[in-house]
This record gives C-alpha cells, sequence and structure tokens, in this order.
C-alpha cells in the first residue's frame, strides 16, 4: 500500500488530499478515518446547505446526502457559490451532487429533490451520525428537531436574514430548538432572506461555523453548547447559554407533534410571490408529454428536471412528483384551482 494511503472499513483513501487536514492536532488520521466512516444529512441546499456540503466534501466525509426541494434561481447566484449561470433553472440538489462528486470522487454523494413533511423526515434523516440544518423556514426546521429527537441524533442549527446569523448545536438530551423557540411564529412576522434581503458574506459564515461544529463532533463526539450570535456588519459575534425548558414538548416530553402533522396542500414561499403546491396523490409525471399537452397554453420551457409553464403573469415549475411552485400569486386558493387545471387534470387522465 502507498505511504500515502490508508484503510479506512475496506475502502483505501488516498491521504494527498486530506494532508493540510490530518497534519491539524485536532485532526490526525484517527479523525480522518472517523470522518470518512461518517454518514450526514444536509437537508437544503440554498447558500447555508450548499457552502456546508462543499465544506464537507473537501474534508472527505465519506457519505453525504443533500435534499432540496427548489431550483436555482439568478437572484441565488449572489450568495450561492457552487452554482453558475449555467444552473439557472436546474434542481439545487441535482445540480450539487454533481459539482460535489467533481470535487471529490472518493466519497458517495447523493442529491436528492425533495420537499421535506412529516412523511418522509425520518426517512432521510435515519441511521445519520449528524443532520446539518441548511433550510430558510422554521416549519422544517421543528420537523428535523422533532425527527432527530425522536431517532436520537445530534443536528445543528443555523439561520441567516439580512447580516444577523446564528447557530446552535443541538443534542437528544436538549436544549433543543423548541427551548429556543417555543412556536413556529406567524409567517409574515418574521423576517425572512426574501423580504429584507441578505449580505453575501453571511451565510458564509454561519456555513463556515456550521461545517466546524459538524467536523468537531465526527472527529471527536463532543458538541458544544449555547447558540452562537452573529452580526457580520458591526463585527460583532457572541456565545449566548440556553437553557433547557422545564415543560419543552420535544427534548424533555417527548411528544412530538410536528411529526403528526400533515403537510399542508398548499404553502405560500414567503417574500417569492410564489406558492408551492403538493400533488393531491402520489404522480410520476411524464415532463414532456405534459409539456406537448401545455405547449398550446402558454408558453413552455424544459431543463431535464423540471417544466417551466408561463401563462398570463404566472410561471409554474413542475417536478415529475407532481409538486409545483407557481410564480406570480401569494394565494393559496388562487394556486390550487391553478394547478388543478393545469397539472392535476392532465394527471388524471393519463
Ligand atoms: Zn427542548
Amino acid at each position: 500500500m502507498n505511504q500515502n494511503s490508508y484503510i479506512s472499513g475496506r475502502a483505501t483513501i488516498s491521504m494527498d488530499r486530506y494532508v493540510r487536514q490530518v497534519l491539524l492536532s485536532q485532526i490526525g488520521e484517527e479523525g480522518q478515518r472517523a470522518l470518512h466512516d461518517s454518514s450526514v444529512a444536509i437537508i437544503g441546499c440554498g447558500a447555508l446547505g450548499s457552502s456546508i456540503a462543499e465544506h464537507l466534501t473537501r474534508a472527505g466525509v465519506g457519505t453525504i446526502l443533500v435534499v432540496d426541494r427548489d431550483f436555482i434561481e439568478l437572484s441565488n447566484l449572489q450568495r450561492q457559490h457552487l452554482f453558475t449561470e449555467m444552473d439557472v433553472g436546474e434542481p439545487k440538489a441535482e445540480t450539487a451532487e454533481t459539482k460535489l462528486k467533481a470535487i471529490n470522487s472518493d466519497i458517495s454523494i447523493t442529491g436528492i429533490v425533495d420537499d421535506i413533511t412529516s412523511r418522509n423526515v425520518e426517512h432521510y434523516i435515519q441511521d445519520r451520525t449528524l443532520v446539518l440544518d441548511g433550510t430558510d423556514n422554521l416549519d422544517v426546521r421543528f420537523l428535523l428537531n422533532d425527527a432527530c429527537n425522536k431517532n436520537k441524533i445530534p443536528w445543528i442549527f443555523g439561520a441567516c436574514v439580512a447580516v444577523h446569523g446564528m447557530s446552535m448545536n443541538i443534542q437528544p438530551e436538549g436544549p433543543c430548538l423548541r427551548c429556543l423557540f417555543p412556536q413556529i411564529p406567524p409567517r409574515d412576522s418574521i423576517p425572512t432572506c426574501d423580504t429584507v434581503g441578505i449580505m453575501n458574506t453571511l451565510p458564509t459564515i454561519v456555513s463556515s461555523i456550521q461545517s466546524t461544529e459538524a467536523i468537531k463532533y465526527l472527529v471527536s463526539g463532543q458538541l458544544d453548547s449555547g447558540l452562537l450570535v452573529v452580526d457580520v456588519w458591526e463585527r460583532d459575534v457572541r456565545t449566548i447559554d440556553v437553557s433547557q425548558r422545564k415543560n419543552c414538548p420535544c427534548c424533555v416530553d417527548h411528544i412530538y407533534e410536528s411529526l403528526d402533522v400533515r403537510a399542508p396542500s398548499a404553502t405560500i414561499l414567503c417574500g417569492r410571490d410564489a406558492v408551492q403546491v403538493r400533488p393531491p396523490f402520489e404522480m410520476s409525471l411524464s415532463l414532456d408529454s405534459l409539456a406537448e399537452s401545455l405547449s398550446s397554453r402558454g408558453f413552455v420551457k424544459r431543463t431535464p428536471h423540471i417544466l417551466f409553464f408561463t401563462r398570463d403573469t404566472q410561471t409554474f415549475s413542475i417536478f415529475s412528483d407532481g409538486r409545483a411552485i407557481i410564480k406570480g400569486t401569494n394565494d393559496v386558493k388562487e394556486a390550487q384551482s391553478l394547478y388543478e387545471e393545469y397539472v392535476e387534470k392532465y394527471a388524471k387522465e393519463k
């Protein structure tokens, strides 16, 4: 065996790639082997998720799953450096998989285009060493909080808006996200990147903190507590203690409320002037034949994984599982009836 290689499990890994990392007294060869033997799920592949995925890919984490429901838009390129203009209109998870495989072919990387709901969240996180939050909304984070606690998997929360970021390591014994946020605040009461903007260096910082914490945990099994808060504009970084709430339904009582809630059939994507509609029944659409049938009713554009259909002021982005993001409306009822008219009717006819 080459002296620059070592065995981890059954795989032989080139050490040259990781030499600067193995030199670190905190990691060493033992730590590198632990990284290779780890399996992480990154939920959400926007600015935080794509950057975490890149860090962990380059660091040599052996098995990486990335799940994201969305496609790349031009406005993402300001801060999502895994993607380029060529990728606009493509699904984030699959594009990330291709890019990450080109960075490191020694590890296993899977990108899945899916919407995280109470129905599938446990499937994606089960048996992972660690789960990382790259999402942009509290609904999915509450699902992750419950699912990770139930399955006794630690996870790393991260969030960014405007110039403010935060991150917290959450262990099964708590404190958890619901100790920090007991309830999900009303949708329009919290600012999002889509409503107040985001400084493009902020997710780089927060995702670097999340990735560092992930590597530390995978190497040592230790997770530091406390909420780390960053104001990138004011150069302010601090850690705030978070106490476990005596009656926390999740980490104290182990009642997993969010896992019992069925995902609504339509969700307003805050600040994006768009509504996501989920299919009312299991669908496997042929995007080619749907494109053909819609072509007389509006403008149709195809990328390998998404069908874009524009009529009047709305643009539909339709995925092969029947999910659609309808841009140009914030009205759930209107979106649902548009969906019935242009997608569901077609699926029923087939
Ligand atoms: Zn808790």
